[in-house]
């Protein structure tokens, strides 16, 4: 059976760079803090990972500090800028629950950003909150991904930096499923932080990092040693860090090709809504990986696990930590109530070709038709 593994949003294969990387990292062994030639060498591992992963985002490595994920790297942009005062918190409709939820439980008041129903935040209603600002409420803080995990609709972020300086804000940017698909400029961005996760670009899991700017003041969310300059305490996860650094290098080296992937997409794009789907997000920008379509009628679930016995794998929603399909909060906010129950995700990567493309249509037109003769016979 074939074996097509179109789930790169929430996993991508680990590339081969990485995975040498980590293994020499595991192997050498030793602590960073360690002066001891073991514990030099370990250090200089992690500090080449630092300069590759800020080589991508555009960032000095001085101003890379590593976390356990996508998840920590928000959370310490989050529950910095409370910490500095912000009470309340501007956050798009269409974020990652890592962010949407450490907003709500951050103390401060949070209020939904909307988006429109190409699935792009509303850089109006943005505007008209900024200058409706209470100075009470501490410096504004906003967060505003780069692109959706769902959809890969591209969000308009340097619009929205120029109206968060203008404010005197933060502009946080969870550019996780951007990173290693477009090019990332952090700075020219005009984002205050930004972060990223290995596991989503080739890395290992449990590696990622956050970026500040001058004007964000990060907080020490973990206590004991001076690890991340006091940051962060707590023994680095050097062979994890080793391999994200070197997933981070081929992200950069094979931006072209992620690129070109967006043909492929499209083509198959073009083929599933001929034979009745419907696709969501495509009049905007998007990130050339991700397609996200939906069959009115056709559970999610039901599609994931059709194409699952096909030994196609793709995503329902934005379920990917719990196995549990639930109706999209991001379909819901670009106003597809109806379609957030029946939409799926299908996302390439550094280690996909066409005919992967190729055979999850196949699989799914044919799981489509079943499904829609099924619903056409009469009950026995
Ligand atoms: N932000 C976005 C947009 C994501 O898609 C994810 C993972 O799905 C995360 C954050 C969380 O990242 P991590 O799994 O590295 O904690």
């Amino acid at each position: 059976m074939n074996s097509v593994y179109l789930d790169h949003n929430a996993t991508a294969p680990i590339r081969p760079e990485a995975l040498a990387a980590a293994t020499a990292a595991l192997a050498a062994g030793g602590n960073p803090s360690s002066v001891h030639a073991v514990g030099r060498a370990a250090r200089a591992r992690m500090e080449q990972a630092r300069a590759q992963v800020a080589a991508l985002i555009g960032a000095p490595a001085s101003t890379v500090v590593f976390t356990s994920g996508g998840t920590e790297a928000n959370a310490l942009a989050i529950e910095s800028a409370v910490a500095g005062g912000c009470r309340r918190l501007l956050v798009s409709a269409i974020e990652h629950d890592a962010v949407l939820v450490t907003a709500k439980v951050s103390g401060a008041e949070v209020d939904l950003l909307p988006v429109r129903s190409d699935g792009r935040l509303d850089l109006e209603v943005l505007a008209a909150r900024l200058s409706a600002w209470d100075p009470a409420d501490g410096r504004p803080f906003v967060a505003l991904m780069l692109a959706n995990n769902e959809t890969g609709v591209i969000q308009p972020v340097a619009e929205a930096a120029v109206l968060v300086r203008e404010a005197g804000g933060w502009l946080h940017v969870d550019a996780v499923q951007g990173a290693g698909r477009i090019a990332i400029d952090s700075r020219a961005l005009g984002a205050d932080t930004l972060a990223i996760s290995s596991h989503k670009l080739g890395g290992p899991g449990g590696a990622g990092a956050l970026t500040f700017g001058p004007r964000a003041n990060l907080v020490r969310r973990l206590h004991g040693g001076g690890q991340e300059r006091g940051r962060r305490a707590g023994t680095e996860n050097v062979a994890g860090l080793a391999g994200f650094g070197a997933a981070a290098e081929a992200a950069l080296r094979d931006l072209d090709g992620a690129a070109s992937q967006s043909e492929w997409r499209d083509t198959a794009e073009s083929a599933l809504v001929a034979a009745g789907a419907v696709t969501i997000g495509a009049q905007s920008p998007r990130l050339p990986n991700t397609l996200c379509v939906a069959a009115p009628g056709f559970p999610a679930e039901l599609q994931v696990m059709t194409l699952d016995l096909a030994g196609i794998m793709v995503s329902a929603g934005s379920a990917c930590s719990s196995g549990k399909v639930k109706a999209s909060h991001v379909l819901m906010a670009m106003g597809l109530d109806d379609l957030a129950g029946a939409a799926i995700r299908v996302s390439g990567g550094w280690s996909t070709g066409p005919d992967d493309w190729k055979l999850m249509v196949e699989a799914w037109i044919t799981a489509y038709d079943r499904h829609a003769a099924r619903r056409r016979a009469p009950a026995a």
